[in-house]
Formats: structure tokens, C-alpha cells, sequence
């Protein structure tokens, strides 16, 4: 489920409206319900509350064909290029874009992100599509919020780091590390790429090519 303990349906799918508003009245942590791939992060700029930007502070997943929008977030708990488990905390609850109070707005569109195929969201969420209170029957966590670290907008080339025993990659997709790494470290330029980042160990080679001569090498973002 979305929230941890009570999820409250205030406006089901349906009838003109494309997601499901929930509440989450035990805690405002939003969680993953289904793994995939962060590919889409957006930042609400604080007035617009038309088109997309009426999303507010919005985390996209993609698993497969099937895309779970998560939208009016507060804090965004996720990068772009991010791979997420089911449960994994991505955002915590709030009243961005166009929204009249704090709540999520969940949404499923399949086929495609573009398509408007919006499917009924409630039975991806472990809800009815009506107005009504759910419990999370399984508690994975006290209701303290979330620390959004990282928070996507620290991921801009020359942000020092400070790493400790992080796993070092030679690669984006390197399945094992090749060493941990401790110390100050600066992120090289700001592709996440499979959850990982660039990074190198002086300010002055951040973004300089070739690649391969400045960039000490890849660390996963929640090292980060
Ligand atoms: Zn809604």
C-alpha cells in the first residue's frame, strides 16, 4: 500500500478524475507499490496548476508497459534512473501543483505514458476504488518521516560528496563493485544511469573529457 497504517480514499478513480486521491493518516511517507525504474522526477514551480505541472512534485515508475504516477508529493525521495523495490519509500505526502490539500495522487496509465489509458489504480494500491479507510497490515516502520536523502536536486556536476565505504563500479551495469571508497568525492556530471552516478576525486576534472581519463568511477545514488 502507498501509506504505512491508514490509507484514506477521499476521491476514487473515475467520473473525470484520473488517479485516486489517498490520505495517509498514520504516516505521510509514500511508498513504491510495485518495483520498476524512476523515469520521470518533476519539481513543481510553485504557481502552475495546469498541464503537467499540475502533478505538482511528481515521481513516474515504469515496470515494463505500465507507468505509476505518484503525484502533489512534498519531498521527492528518488532520482531519475532509479531502480525501486516494492515498499521503497519514494516521497513523502503533500499539497504541490494542483491540490487543495495534502494527499497522493496515484495513478496507473498502461500501454504507455502518453496514451491516456488510465486504468483503475485501486486494485494496485490494496484499496477500493471508494471513499473509505484501508489498513497497511504490515508495519515496516515507525511514522517518523522520511529523510529525503538524497533529493534529486543535489545530483548537479561538481556537488562534493562525502562518501563513506561506498561501492565504487567501473560501470553503470557492473553487477559487483570493484572496491569501497571513503573520502571527498565530486559528482561528475548529473546522468543517473541504472541508479548510478559519475564520480571523481577533484573539483577541477568535473565534467572534462575524455571520460575515462577523469572519472574515478560509478557509485549508486543512495551513497550519495
Ligand atoms: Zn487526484
Amino acid at each position: 500500500m502507498i501509506f504505512d497504517g491508514k490509507n484514506r480514499v477521499t476521491q476514487p478513480y473515475g467520473s473525470g478524475h484520473g488517479g485516486i486521491d489517498i490520505v495517509g493518516d498514520n504516516s505521510r511517507n509514500v511508498h513504491a507499490v510495485s518495483a520498476g525504474t524512476v523515469d520521470l522526477v518533476q519539481f513543481w514551480d510553485g504557481k502552475t496548476k495546469v498541464g503537467s505541472q499540475s502533478y505538482g512534485n511528481l515521481v513516474r515508475i515504469k515496470s515494463g508497459n505500465t507507468y505509476f504516477y505518484y503525484a502533489h508529493l512534498d519531498k521527492i525521495c528518488t532520482v531519475k534512473g532509479q531502480v525501486v523495490k516494492a515498499g521503497d519509500i519514494i516521497g513523502t505526502m503533500g499539497s504541490t501543483g494542483n491540490s487543495t490539500g495534502p494527499h497522493t495522487h496515484f495513478e496507473v496509465r498502461k500501454g504507455g505514458k502518453t496514451c491516456g489509458c488510465r486504468v483503475n489504480p485501486a486494485p494496485f494500491c490494496g484499496v477500493q476504488n471508494k471513499k473509505g479507510t484501508y489498513i497497511a497490515k504490515t508495519s515496516t516502520e515507525s511514522n517518523a518521516e522520511a529523510v529525503c536523502k538524497p533529493s534529486a536536486e543535489n545530483y548537479t556536476a561538481g556537488t562534493k560528496v562525502a562518501l563513506n565505504g561506498a561501492d565504487l563500479f567501473v560501470s553503470s551495469s557492473a553487477k559487483k563493485a570493484a572496491k569501497k571508497i571513503s573520502g571527498n568525492y565530486y559528482i561528475y556530471d548529473s546522468n543517473v544511469i541504472n541508479g548510478r552516478l559519475r564520480i571523481t576525486n577533484s573539483a577541477d576534472k568535473v565534467g572534462k573529457k575524455p571520460i575515462g581519463k577523469y572519472v574515478t568511477g560509478w557509485v549508486d545514488v543512495k551513497d550519495v
